[in-house]
């Protein structure tokens, strides 16, 4: 069975008076009406603990969306042994089957679920329309289309044969049980961790944030009317620790598909070191982790093309895309009309709630990052090496909203320009248009992370400098473009450095990751 190379899923634009705009606002009033209960999904069944969390927008925190059931160590346990139990029938399916089940799943979000799949995560996620659409709809649709092409060109490959000799490469998924843990950010990064792994022949035990429980039981219901087997893909809710300690000593644990912060990932590999003996295999690790993502500017630089970039780069879903502008240096002789530009451009992106398609800008999501944000803006204020261009207004009284806010750092090395913030707050550093490869160097130096970048110039020798100097600064590097908003098979995705294992989401690096490869030679 081959599957071509599919086209990306076309955008939907929510334009005044368009229909799809309708159907999207009465799909959001239909999910505010009631209250929902979301239960865990255990070996096909509905599994419901008794110990109910609510849900609520972010932007509208005296709403409730729903409650979902929070388990335990039993319900690990449940969903290991589940997934182990689905294990072989799901292995040994004809791959066209499998393959159809995605394929499926993503006509049903094209179709049917789109409306659902938008107006859960925008509400749950407090994400706006267009945010929304090209997430939840096109990319989650791409990642199942797109990995089922890529994994047909995978199982095609085989070495080669002799006389008297045949050999063939059969393309086994791993022994055990994958563990994929997904982050409140991206509704289509929880609809491929788990399904890439699955995609390949093994079973999966699904963690969500629970910032992010709303979306993904609206993906978990599809992929079951898709047909995805009992067991295959078990979702479990549960706090972080309580799932580790019980994952990471099972004997057949083979491997995690994480996507989340860099410290929880590096525990993830200390807890699995300890305990490596115990595994069958050794098990694959693969992770997505933070960024401190990059604007670099060329003196060479259109003042506009660097507004546009910085503004959208930064701001686009409240700057909580591991792939944001959060620092920007920026050369002295465009840096006065950028400031002005950049300040007047953000003075018209209005804030509010998800229902306003309007707003450009709704809440963070939740206030654990609220109040992490807010305390990077207000020591900025204090601190005389730093100078708040616009925004700095934090307000959690109906959601957890911060203004867009920018800030100028007198030092490149300030703390705003270092560590990773996840919010809508970018730093900028103006340089002596002269010292480019000086200050690209500082740059380079700054961040543990290498995730995303860009460089912005319309001298062709800055960009080729850049992109030699920059080569390890980020996994996706954008020339003139913001460094945000990668598109399933046109920019793999992933970073290396502390950003995680570079193992490109949406491509066959990735799905590599979930397959053992047996080769077998016969002779006759
Ligand atoms: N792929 C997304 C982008 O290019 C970012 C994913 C993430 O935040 O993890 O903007």
């Amino acid at each position: 069975f081959s599957y071509p190379l599919p086209a990306n899923e076309p955008v939907l634009q929510y334009a005044p008076g368009s229909p799809e705009k309708a159907a999207l606002k009465k799909t959001l009033a239909e999910l505010k009406k009631k209250p929902i209960e979301v239960p865990m999904y255990i070996g096909g069944k509905t599994v419901k603990s008794g110990n109910k969390i609510s849900m609520h927008p972010p932007h509208e925190i005296a709403h409730t969306l729903g409650y979902f059931h929070l388990g335990d160590e039993k319900h690990v346990k449940q969903a290991i042994d589940a997934a182990l139990k689905a294990k072989q029938a799901w292995a040994d399916m004809p791959w066209e089957d499998r393959a159809h089940i995605f394929l499926k799943a993503a006509d049903l979000m094209a179709t049917k679920y789109r409306t659902y799949m938008n107006g859960t995560t925008m509400l749950g996620q407090s994400k706006n329309a267009y945010q929304a659409e090209i997430d939840s709809a096109c990319e989650i649709i791409d990642f199942l289309r797109f990995n089922v092409h890529y994994l047909s060109e995978i199982y095609k490959q085989q070495p080669i044969s002799s006389p008297g000799v045949h050999n063939r490469m059969e393309w086994r998924p791993l022994e055990g049980f994958v563990l994929a843990i997904t982050p409140f950010n991206f509704t289509a990064i929880a609809g491929n961790l788990p399904t890439s792994a699955a995609m390949c022949g093994n079973v999966v035990v699904w963690k969500p944030a629970n910032t992010q429980v709303y979306a993904a039981q609206m993906i978990m219901r599809i992929l079951k009317e898709a047909g995805l087997p009992d067991g295959v893909i078990n979702l479990i809710y549960v706090d972080g620790p309580t799932l580790g300690s019980v994952c990471f000593a099972h004997p057949d644990f083979a491997g995690v598909h994480f996507t989340g912060s860099t410290g929880v990932f590096n525990q993830m590999w200390k807890t699995i070191g300890e305990n490596v003996a115990k595994y069958k295999s050794y098990p694959r690790i693969v992770g997505e982790t933070g960024g401190k993502d990059f604007v670099m500017v060329h003196k060479s630089a259109d003042p506009d093309v660097v507004v546009t970039a910085l503004a959208r780069g930064a701001f686009e879903y409240q700057g909580q895309k591991c792939s944001a502008a959060s620092r920007a240096y920026i050369p002295s002789n465009i840096a006065e009309e950028v400031k002005e530009k950049l300040v007047a451009e953000i003075g018209t992106m209005r804030m509010g709630t998800v229902e306003d398609f309007s707003n450009f800008i709704n809440a963070v999501i939740d206030e654990k990052s609220f109040d992490k944000i807010a305390a990077y803006i207000a020591a900025a204020k204090k601190d005389k090496k730093a100078k708040i261009l616009v925004g700095g207004k934090c307000d959690k009284t109906e959601g957890y909203f911060i203004e867009p806010t920018v800030i100028e750092a007198k030092d490149p090395k300030y703390v705003t320009m270092c560590e990773e913030i996840f919010g809508p707050v970018l730093t900028i550093y103006v340089y002596d248009a002269e010292k480019f490869e000086e200050t690209m160097a500082i740059l380079d130096g700054t961040s543990p992370y290498a995730l995303t970048g860009s460089i912005l110039a319309q001298d062709r020798d800055a960009v080729v400098l850049a992109t030699a100097k920059l080569r390890n600064a980020a996994g996706n590097f954008y020339i003139n473009d913001k460094p945000t908003g990668a598109v399933v098979g046109q920019q793999p995705f992933g970073g290396a450095r502390a950003s995680g294992t570079n193992d490109k989401a949406g491509s066959m690096i990735n799905l590599y990751r979930w397959l053992s490869a047996r080769t077998i030679k016969e002779t006759y």
